[in-house]
């Protein structure tokens, strides 16, 4: 069995993930706020090294693959600490873990906002690794409700961007691992139960995120996605954004390709 770490594990999409694999026999580290094997808040430096050294050791110092799912759509700053540098500096750190398996692999969640407005400042402070930066520029974004949800697809058009820089580098592919994002159309999770327990709500995010296929997605459609960018078959996905979302990303750009 492989060995595989899961962030957001608690809930939703990450719990759903880290099921389906136990399920089939392979063995689960599980990270979250609380609730799992590891307990670590994935917002500050401190606890991302924390959680990754954590994760490491249980796993006996050799990791086949993360998911990194943990992810807030609040729309307030620590949104973007999450759900770029919870990611990216957790990935970093574990990233020794995953040089010793014979098939590392390593996929996170963006989701179909990369596709939304954004707002340029924010995703480069992100890009640029400069946290204190992206907390100033969210922090003024957070005050003003039209810009406090963009933060949001801030965060998620910078994760995706990451995947595409790192991705080739010596850190991942020079090292075998294939890099890789899946974007979610609109799943039914904790996340947006609130948002679609209300028909105005449901009208709200139909319009912003259409779904001509099957429209709204349990959380295993994700999952299932998930666990083949990281099983030994994907040898050669690299860098992408894979977009699960019953057509979304096709609706909003088009046949550009
Ligand atoms: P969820 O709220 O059910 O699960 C998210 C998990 O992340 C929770 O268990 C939470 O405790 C954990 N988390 C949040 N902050 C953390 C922190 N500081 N440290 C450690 N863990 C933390 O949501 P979900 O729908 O399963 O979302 C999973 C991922 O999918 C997120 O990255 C989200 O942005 C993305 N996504 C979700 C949707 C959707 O419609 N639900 C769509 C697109 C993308």
């Amino acid at each position: 069995s492989r060995t595989y770490v899961v962030t957001g594990a608690a809930s939703g999409i990450g719990r759903t993930t880290a099921q389906i694999l136990s399920d089939r026999g392979e063995r689960v580290i599980g990270v979250d706020l609380k609730g799992t094997d590891v307990s670590g808040d994935l917002s500050t430096p401190e606890g991302r090294a924390g959680a990754a050294e954590e994760a490491a050791r249980l796993a006996g110092g050799t990791v086949d693959a993360v998911i990194a799912c943990a992810g807030l759509s609040i729309p307030k700053p620590l949104t973007a600490s999450v759900n770029y540098f919870g990611m990216t500096e957790f990935l970093e750190a574990i990233q020794p873990a995953l040089t010793r398996s014979e098939a590392p692999r390593v996929a996170l969640v963006s989701s179909m906002a990369t596709l939304q407005p954004v707002v340029p400042a924010l995703v480069d402070a992100l890009l640029a690794g400069d946290e204190p930066t992206a907390l100033e520029i969210a922090t003024r974004m957070a005050e003003d409700s039209r810009t406090a949800n963009v933060i949001y697809p801030s965060s998620k058009r910078a994760i995706s961007r990451w995947v595409r820089r790192e991705a080739p580098t010596g850190r991942w592919a020079g090292a075998g691992i294939p890099l890789n994002a899946v974007a979610p159309g609109t799943v039914v999770t904790p996340m947006t139960k609130e948002l679609l327990a209300s028909e105005e709500g449901r009208a709200m995010t139909d319009a912003y995120v259409p779904m001509p296929l099957n429209s709204h997605q349990g959380p295993e459609t994700i999952a299932h996605l998930l666990i083949w960018l990281t099983s030994v078959e994907n040898s050669h996905c690299a860098g992408q954004t894979i977009y699960c979302d019953g057509g979304t990303d096709v609706v909003l750009r088009g046949e550009d390709v």
